[in-house]
């Protein structure tokens, strides 16, 4: 199957061919024809899926046939999460749109509102924005909605997430109530069935890969180790491997600020990125990232979010996230659109909780794998068979502290250093000195591999699989 058997008209096709996109993806397969048909659509369909062309391609066709926007007026609104979502879903339509005579703009906290109402005094055809500085244009009388035609909710499960469930309500009782409503959500909980039944009518639901699993494309393999040493396993996994371009997650911001300065001290290139920085910070720090000047970005969950970053091959989860859905937000930053790539998530005993929260999560046990030299004192307990019968709860969204207004967590004390201390039984050698250079380490290395025969090849220099996960 080819775009041009879609329904799109020849600018669009145009766009999508300068973009290298020759087939489309499976969303894009599914929610073109559905939204240029009109209906509803409601869609679960991680990062990395090719959505923001799936709903794009199709809004910008319906859009070229209609009437332009008139002063202050949106005839699209897309609501995004968070700020770095609003300005590739931006960037996204630019580029498709780039051969069509529409308007849009991004609209965001944390920078001035002024040109923002400036830009809006024409009208738009696409208004890309995040709630809250939505709701303080259309207070000020910048924004109105009686050409609205059709609303997004892109990642919709992240905006409950982040307590925007009441910012959600006030703008949806702001819109024309005849419109087309599309929703995305990487998954889809209780609550964001309730908040869809009050939005989308007779939806066309779409789905690309089962609820809750992770992209099979990405290899994914944890470290157990102790919590002191995951800076300096951090240092020799990008040594040993030569990684160039990683994202690491951090749960905090100040945990991400601490590592970056550490890894830099190294020699090892790195930037911290959260909502305590300024957008022009964070723009400055993701353009260093992609064009290789940075090595390493070092990101929280929240500012993470939206980061389009093609092919990234790495992604290590520092601290394990502390919402299990995090884990499948994270690792849906590599392996993008058919690349492959490598989630490697360092987990100390304390986390033991967060780690069998996740694999009940994604209906799998993550493969261990222990690196010479780095073998945790508080061994992480084994993890029990994942049994196709104990779906998860999902959690209730958190809401957000006041003075975070991108909802980051904070207070990295929040969670003790201790291990939990139930089974810790001790299950290998812990005495084994070295590196994972030289004979030592390699001779290590192969008595390990000989312990668990079941062991895989392929793996990253100076890891060593062990078979007991089960
Ligand atoms: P998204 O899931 O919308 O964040 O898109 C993820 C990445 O896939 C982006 O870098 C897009 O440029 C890329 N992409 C989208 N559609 C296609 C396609 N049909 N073929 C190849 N890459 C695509």
């Amino acid at each position: 199957m080819t775009f041009d058997s879609l329904g799109l008209s020849a600018p669009l096709l145009k766009a999508v061919a300068e973009q290298g996109y020759e087939t489309p993806t499976p969303i894009q397969l599914q929610a073109i024809p559905a939204v240029l048909a009109g209906k509803d659509v409601m869609a679960a369909a991680q990062t990395g899926t090719g959505k923001t062309a799936g709903f794009t391609l199709p809004i910008l066709e319906i859009l070229s046939k209609g009437e332009r926007a008139h002063a202050n007026q949106a005839r699209v609104l897309v609501l995004t999460p968070t700020r770095e979502l609003a300005a590739q879903v931006g960037t996204s339509v630019a580029t498709y749109g780039r051969n069509l005579r529409l308007s849009s703009t991004v609209v965001f906290g944390g920078v001035k509102i002024n040109p923002q109402m400036m830009k809006l005094r024409k009208g738009v055809d696409v208004l890309v924005a995040t709630p809250g500085r939505l709701l303080d244009l259309y207070n000020q009388k910048a924004v109105k909605f009686k050409q609205l035609e059709i609303l997004v909710l892109d990642e919709a499960d992240r905006m409950l997430d982040m307590g925007f469930i009441h910012d959600i309500k006030k703008i949806l009782a702001l819109l024309p109530a005849k419109r087309q409503n599309l929703m995305f959500s990487a998954t889809f909980s209780d609550d964001i069935r309730t908040l869809a039944k009050g939005m989308v009518n007779n939806p066309v639901e779409i789905s690309v890969s089962p609820r809750n699993t992770t992209v099979e494309a990405v290899e994914q393999w944890l470290c157990p180790v102790d919590k002191k040493q995951k800076s300096a396993l951090l240092t020799r996994l990008i040594q040993d491997n030569e990684w160039q371009q990683v994202l690491v997650f951090c749960r905090t911001k100040h945990g991400a600020n601490r590592l970056a300065r550490q890894l830099d001290t190294r020699g090892i290139q790195a930037v911290a990125i959260h909502g305590n920085k300024s957008q022009g910070a964070r723009t400055k720090a993701l353009s260093g990232f992609k064009n290789g000047r940075t090595r390493i970005l070092v990101a929280t969950d929240i500012a993470a979010r939206g980061l389009d970053i093609d092919q990234l091959p790495h992604v290590v989860n520092f601290d394990l996230p502390n919402v299990p859905e995090d884990y499948v937000h994270r690792i849906g930053r590599t392996a993008r659109a058919g690349a492959s790539g490598e989630a490697v998530s360092l987990v100390s005993a304390d986390e033991h909780k967060q780690l069998v929260d996740i694999e009940r999560l994604i209906r799998q046990q993550i493969e261990r794998r222990y690196i010479d030299g780095f073998d945790p004192v508080h061994d992480l307990p084994v993890s029990r068979p994942i049994s196709e019968d104990r779906a998860p709860r999902p959690r209730r969204p958190k809401k957000p502290k006041p003075g975070h207004s991108d909802g980051q967590r904070s207070g990295e004390n929040a969670r003790g250093h201790k291990p939990s201390g139930k089974n810790r039984k001790h299950t290998g050698n812990r005495n084994q000195a070295g590196g994972g250079s030289g004979d030592n380490a390699n001779k290590n290395r192969r008595s390990r591999r000989n312990r668990n025969p079941g062991s895989a090849g392929g793996q990253s220099a100076g890891a060593v699989q062990r078979g007991s996960n089960r």
